[in-house]
């Protein structure tokens, strides 16, 4: 069954429309924050901004992607355990101190 919005994507939500998860996400998902109902894909996006990792007038989806992943490979919070390149020995932000 294909959503009604897009008619492109099979639908993966049935209540209260048939609908695709982006079409879903579009209409109903909000969060509510300070005192605001704010569609969570806004929400998601403003928060890309503040860390610079919207997307670029004239860059890439691939582009993008990749910024994005290498940022997350790089992000104590994203990566509990990696390898420190200045020190080259593994360190953790598990457990410690
Ligand atoms: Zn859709």
């Amino acid at each position: 069954m294909k959503c009604t919005d897009c008619n492109k994507r099979v639908a993966t939500q049935f209540q209260p429309y048939t609908l695709c998860d982006g079409c879903w996400a579009e209409r109903f998902s909000k969060q509510y924050i300070n005192g605001k109902s704010i569609p969570f894909k806004k929400l998601f996006q403003e928060n890309l901004e503040k860390r610079g990792l919207w997307i670029k007038d004239g860059e890439s989806r691939d582009s993008w992607n990749e910024r994005c992943a290498l940022k997350g490979k790089k992000s104590k919070l994203l990566n509990g355990s990696k390898i420190s390149e200045s020190e080259g020995k593994e360190t953790s932000t598990v457990g410690t101190g």
